[in-house]
């Protein structure tokens, strides 16, 4: 079983205007709603995979209700309710461009905070894996994720962290080490405070920083370029094969999904990169963000070359 954890979830609307009007009224025929957040992308990547997963989080009001019941039923529901109102994020997609609305989202309190790390504790139980992606909500501590780290390293369990900016550098500051970090090239680069090019030497030395000491795995993904990865003293890096993109947003979420589904079934280091990385493509390859299509799984997957650099 692998859990996936959305601290900052939202109701998703797109909606699909020829073209937008500003200080007047658009109106739209074409609108969707769908539960949003990265955590809960990566659990529908995994369901179409085919493994068992779990979903965690906070939820709150009636719109933290839609997103329980707008899942796929396969996914297991395991939310920790709160009082403030979860939140809306708008994708305006208009004359071949998308204008976003993003609303910062409910604030949490201490209580809630302690009453979701108990929670959390409880449910650890029964998984393998934990995955924890995007940003925490207003309120929160910003080493939080490193007190969900610390509980599921107490019990044993593997953990795959995707997120960026202050939640990322307290994880790596403090003493609480997930299994997996997946940044791309611009989250590594907000953290060290330098551009990071594609170069393997230049990697190489990146990762070697003691910044990233006590993290079994460090995936960094190159979108088109594929992945470049360390775990333990071994360097790999992962090439791809050009496809046709329809829609690459959601693809890190489907790699956290391989990389997650890897640990769980314990396989090589090989196989785990590779299915992280079809995972990606097999989603940017689709209109919708977060769902793969597995019919062209081991298409992909026979195209895929990992190298020990
Ligand atoms: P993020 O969404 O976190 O920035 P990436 O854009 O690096 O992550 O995408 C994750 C993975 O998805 C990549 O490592 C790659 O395997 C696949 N991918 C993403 N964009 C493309 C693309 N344009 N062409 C081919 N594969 C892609």
């Amino acid at each position: 079983m692998i859990l996936t954890v959305t601290l900052n979830p939202s109701v998703d609307i797109s909606y699909h205007l020829p073209s937008l009007s500003v200080d007047t009224v658009n109106r739209v025929a074409d609108a969707s709603k769908t539960p949003g957040g990265k955590g809960l992308n990566v659990a529908r990547v995994l369901n179409d995979l085919g493994e068992s997963v779990m979903v965690t989080g906070y939820l709150g009001g009636e719109l933290g209700d839609f997103i329980q019941h707008h899942l796929p039923t396969d996914i297991q529901k395991r939310f920790f309710k709160i009082s403030g109102e979860t939140r809306n994020c708008i994708a305006i997609l208009h004359d071949g461009q998308q204008t976003e609305i993003l609303e910062q989202g409910p604030l949490v309190d201490p209580d809630e905070a302690d009453g979701f790390a108990n929670h959390f504790k409880y449910i650890l139980e029964g998984v393998d894996v934990v995955t924890m992606s995007g940003s925490l909500p207003a309120g929160m501590p910003e080493n939080y994720y490193g007190r969900l780290i610390r509980l599921a390293n107490l019990f044993g369990r593997k953990t795959v962290l995707d997120c960026s900016g202050s939640a990322l550098e307290a994880v790596l500051k403090g003493d609480d080490k997930p299994t997996v970090i997946k940044p791309n090239r611009d989250e590594l680069a907000q953290l060290l405070g330098r551009e990071v090019s594609k170069d393997t030497e230049e990697l190489k030395e990146v990762l070697n920083q003691p910044l990233f000491d006590g993290i079994e795995w460090i995936i960094v993904s190159l979108g088109a370029d594929g992945a470049f990865a360390k775990h333990g003293e071994t360097f790999y890096k992962v090439d791809i094969p050009k496809i046709e993109v329809v829609n690459p947003v959601g693809s890190g979420d489907s790699t956290v999904a391989g990389i997650a589904s890897g640990l769980a079934n314990e396989e090589t280091d090989d196989v785990l990169l590779k299915k992280a990385n079809v995972l990606g493509m097999l989603n940017a390859q689709e209109k919708t963000t977060g769902h793969v299509n597995m019919a062209n799984y081991d298409g992909l997957y026979q195209a895929l070359n990992v190298r020990e650099v």
